[in-house]
Order: C-alpha cells, then structure tokens, then sequence
C-alpha cells in the first residue's frame, strides 16, 4: 500500500499536477478528509503561507501533510505578484483578471524577465517540517495565448521555449515547473531518509 499524504489545496489543477507528480504517494485531499475551512493566506513569503496552510490543517488529522504555495515574481515588478499572484486584480479575481492587470502593468516595459516559484512545505509535527523550493525562469509574454493549464500559464514563456505553458500538456509541463521542481526535491529527501 503506498504511503498517504494530506495535500492541504483545494485547488483542482494542483491536485492532479501534484498526483501525476508524486506517483508514489496516495494523494488526500482536503475534501477527503471533510475540511472545508477557508485558510487565509496572511503570509508574506511562500514558505510562512505553505507553513500556515499544514499548520490550520494538522489540527484535523494526524497524516502527514504537504502544501505549497506558489506564484509569479516579475522582475520589473519588483518580483510582484509574488504570494499575491492568486488575487492580483481583487480577492475575487479571475485568472483572466490576474494575468490581464499583469500585461497592462507590463505594457511598454521591455524587461519581460519572470520566474515562477513553488515552496511544499512537508509537515509531520509543529517541530519537525521541511521546505523544498523550485522554480522556472522565463518572460512574460505580450498577448496571451493557449487554452491549457491554469493561473498565468496563457502569459508565461518558459525559457525553454517559444510558446506560453498554456500551450503545454499536462505531462509537458509537468516535466519543467516548478512545482515539479520542488515536489521532485521532496521526492528525493523522502528516498534519502528511507
Ligand atoms: P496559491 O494557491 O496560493 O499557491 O496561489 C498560487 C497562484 O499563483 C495561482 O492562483 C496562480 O495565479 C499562480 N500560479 C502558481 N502556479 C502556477 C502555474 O503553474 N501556472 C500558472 N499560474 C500559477
């Protein structure tokens, strides 16, 4: 039987990208184990909001939990939206709304550079918890394009290519994000403390 691991998200695309990802783990959701709690991101770096998300959760199980928290830094922005990436335009925004504030802030400006980061947090007890961090560069495009994919995904070029990851596959851009980038790290701290 594979070993289980609370992921503290509820966010549809997450899940999966991190299921497809950590094939070695029984993946639980949130909804899994009847959490429905709103947790409030009042964190202002990645690794304090991936911290808080396992800590509101451990308080319902005694599972293993990870969490991540991830977002878009755009170098001319000061690397903003950084942590507040999921609500740019608004608490309510739209990913459209997000990524369409982040080209009219961009327009004119020719240092495009922007890098997308990921920190799971893998939380065992308040006193022993675990940061892995990853993270893809790239540029921010002018127009957006593609279909696939979530978030900024229709307006970020990775460096590797010429396209926006709205035009990657799943397993495409499971192979290069960042959240695979951390999660692969964890993957490997997990075979190293067997
Ligand atoms: P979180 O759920 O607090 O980690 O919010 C992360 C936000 O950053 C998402 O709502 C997206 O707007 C953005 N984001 C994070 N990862 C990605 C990605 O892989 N593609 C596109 N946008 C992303």
């Amino acid at each position: 039987m594979k070993p289980e691991l609370i992921l503290a998200s509820n966010n549809k695309h997450k899940i999966a990208e991190i299921q497809n990802i950590l094939t070695a783990f029984r993946i639980i959701s949130l909804n899994e184990i009847n959490f429905h709690d709103e947790i409030v991101e009042s964190g202002t770096t990645f690794e304090q909001n991936a911290l808080l998300k396992c800590q509101e959760v451990f308080k319902h199980t005694s599972l293993p939990i990870i969490a991540d928290d991830s977002g878009l830094c755009v170098q001319a922005l000061n690397m903003e939206p950084g942590v507040y990436s999921a609500r740019y335009a608004g608490l309510k925004a739209t990913d459209q709304q997000n990524y369409q504030k982040l080209l009219a802030n961009l327009n004119g400006v020719n240092n495009r550079k922007a890098k997308f980061v990921c920190v799971i947090c893998y939380f065992i007890s308040p006193c022993q918890y675990y940061f892995f961090t990853g993270e893809l560069n790239g540029t921010i495009a002018i127009n957006p394009s593609g279909t696939d994919g979530f978030g900024y995904d229709p307006i970020f070029i990775p460096n590797s290519s010429s396209q926006t990851l709205a035009n990657f596959t799943a397993i495409q851009k499971n192979k290069i994000s960042h959240r695979a980038k951390a999660l692969k790290a964890f993957q490997k701290f997990m075979q190293n403390s067997v």
